[in-house]
């Protein structure tokens, strides 16, 4: 992660105008008639503060062709060990963002992604529809799920990539507020409502640059198909892959 200048201004707002920040934007979901002008402007600043400090992350640098594999909604007690030999078939590393009722059900294949030099990321406890909840019980789902994972990897706070992609004013804020990365992807493989083939084909139709974060899932086994012939593939046209 990058920190130059923009460093500065995350500071300036942890220091300063956070506490008003926080206050305003508790509730999201609230009633309008409490909100003021200044809480829809405390939204943008925040929201553009986080995404300059790189705390929202669609892509990684593009300096090196590499790509970034992330896999939602595990861990599967069968698709995911089947799709970590995939991996390391093909000497790659990848982040898989992990349902924390999922973590308690199958900890030993937390303990084999992390062995095998993967990383791991927090998908929320429940997977919520998040905008629906109030801001306190959006933000309790998640230090929920990152309490879950400490003892894998000994991190106070995991990598976050929210439910269903939908980000939060409390999202943000709690990324801010915590540097916590809040991670999302520039790449969609759409393997939820593909076929293995059909991502296949899909993936081959688009143009992949070095950065960019690859959307999977590892709750069905559609994405170890696809892999299965895509890995050798972007392997062959100079791409690697790493961990976020
Ligand atoms: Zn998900």
């Amino acid at each position: 992660m990058h920190e130059g200048s923009l460093h500065c201004s995350v500071n300036d707002i942890l220091s300063e105008g956070f506490p008003a920040l926080s206050i305003r934007m508790a509730d999201p979901t609230a009633k309008r008639a409490r909100h003021t002008k200044n809480s829809s402007m405390h939204w943008i600043w925040s929201v553009a503060a986080a995404l300059t400090a790189n705390l929202v992350r669609t892509h990684m640098t593009r300096r090196a062709p590499t790509l970034y594999l992330s896999f939602d909604d595990g861990p599967h007690p069968e698709h995911t060990p089947r799709l970590l030999d995939l991996l390391r078939q093909h000497d790659a590393k990848a982040c898989f963002f992990l349902i924390g009722d999922q973590v308690l059900l199958y900890p030993e294949v937390v303990r084999r992604i992390l062995a095998e030099g993967h990383s791991i990321g927090n998908h929320s406890m429940r997977h919520p529809r998040m905008p629906k909840l109030p801001a306190h019980a959006q933000l309790a789902d998640i230090a929920e799920a990152d309490a879950v994972m400490r003892p894998f990897n000994g991190r106070e706070r995991q990598l976050f990539r929210p439910p269903n992609g939908r980000a939060t004013a409390a999202m943000i804020v709690d990324s801010l507020r915590n540097r916590r990365p809040l991670v999302l992807w520039n790449v969609d493989s759409r393997d939820f409502e593909l076929t293995g083939a059909q991502v296949v084909e899909r993936m081959e139709r688009v143009p992949l640059r070095g950065g960019d974060i690859v959307l999977f899932h590892d709750d069905t086994g559609t994405s170890a198909v696809a892999l299965a012939e895509l890995l050798p593939r972007w392997r062959n046209a100079g791409f690697s892959f790493a961990a976020l």
